[in-house]
């Protein structure tokens, strides 16, 4: 079982995910993108820094290259071991991220995709929707380190987030939790959706 979890800057994806794992009583790992494995975490430090004036295309190309390495060096192996796989992030960010916010499209941007991925898609995605301001403002009380992409505009952030509400309205397989809730309630909701989806 593939599961992604998905949503905005300072939405909880990490902190929901392994609180996940640690309650799942099950085999399974945790990842998360880009990074993950050591070409892609290379990738990540290239995509985050700042040294660079990067196009958008090529950072779309950059993500998708992470995750393709990602997928057959880690995902895969797993998911052909009978895990489950929780994994920060997948093929959704991309398309709220470059396709959406930075207008290259969904279209293109699934296409770029598909041949990475090939048939490879998550069974169940959990779309943590929180407003974009509350997000930011969680991430700058909470004094992670901020990069490059972070400091995009409040309103670069808020197509992101129009972009996982249209992919949520798209996909059966997208679920959304209040991630504006308290955090122990985001954790449970989520823990309950995918309870369910493994029963
Ligand atoms: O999820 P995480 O915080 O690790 O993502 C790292 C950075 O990459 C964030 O600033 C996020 O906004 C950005 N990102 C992006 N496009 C993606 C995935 C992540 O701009 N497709």
């Amino acid at each position: 079982m593939f599961i992604t979890f998905e949503g905005p800057e300072g939405s909880g994806k990490s902190t929901v995910m392994q609180a996940i794992a640690k309650r799942l009583d099950q085999p399974l790992i945790t990842t998360r993108e880009p990074g993950g494995i050591r070409i892609s975490e290379a990738i990540r430090e290239l995509l985050l820094s700042d040294d660079y004036h990067m196009d958008a295309r090529t950072e779309a190309l950059l993500f998708a290259a992470s995750r393709r390495q990602h997928l057959v060096e880690k995902v895969v192996p797993a998911l052909n071991a009978g895990q489950i796989v929780l994994c920060d992030r997948f093929i959704d960010s991309s398309l709220a991220y470059q396709g959406y916010a930075r207008g290259i499209g969904a279209a293109e941007i699934m296409s770029i995709n598909q041949f990475a991925i090939e048939s490879y898609m998550p069974d169940l995605t959990l779309y943590l929707k929180v407003d974009p301001e509350i997000g930011l403002t969680r991430i700058m009380s909470n004094q992670r380190e901020t990069n490059r992409l972070d400091n995009e505009s409040l309103a670069f952030h808020q197509r992101v987030c129009e972009g996982y509400d249209q992919l949520a309205n798209t996909y059966d397989r997208i679920v959304t939790i209040d991630a504006a809730q308290p955090i122990d309630k985001v954790i449970e909701d989520a823990y309950q959706v995918i309870i369910k989806k493994l029963d």
